[in-house]
């Protein structure tokens, strides 16, 4: 899954998170990238907090695609 920002032949970042699906509570690892330059910026931490925020699991996103 890639969030942020990778610009045109830049090297991605692969790193590794605890997920908290923010309905059910289950952990999913996830396997994040993101642009080498984007890596640990203010806005990388902003977003992988709103990220971090809104997640489902993929049960609890299909069962809310499909109420
Ligand atoms: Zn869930």
């Amino acid at each position: 899954m890639i969030i942020g920002r990778v610009l045109e032949n830049e090297k991605k970042v692969k790193f590794e998170l605890d997920i908290f699906c923010t309905n059910c509570g289950k952990k999913v690892p996830g396997r994040l990238q993101t642009g080498e330059s984007y890596y640990q910026t203010q806005e990388f931490h902003a977003e992988l907090e709103d990220f971090k925020k809104n997640y489902l699991c993929g049960v609890c996103r299909d069962k809310k695609r499909r109420d």
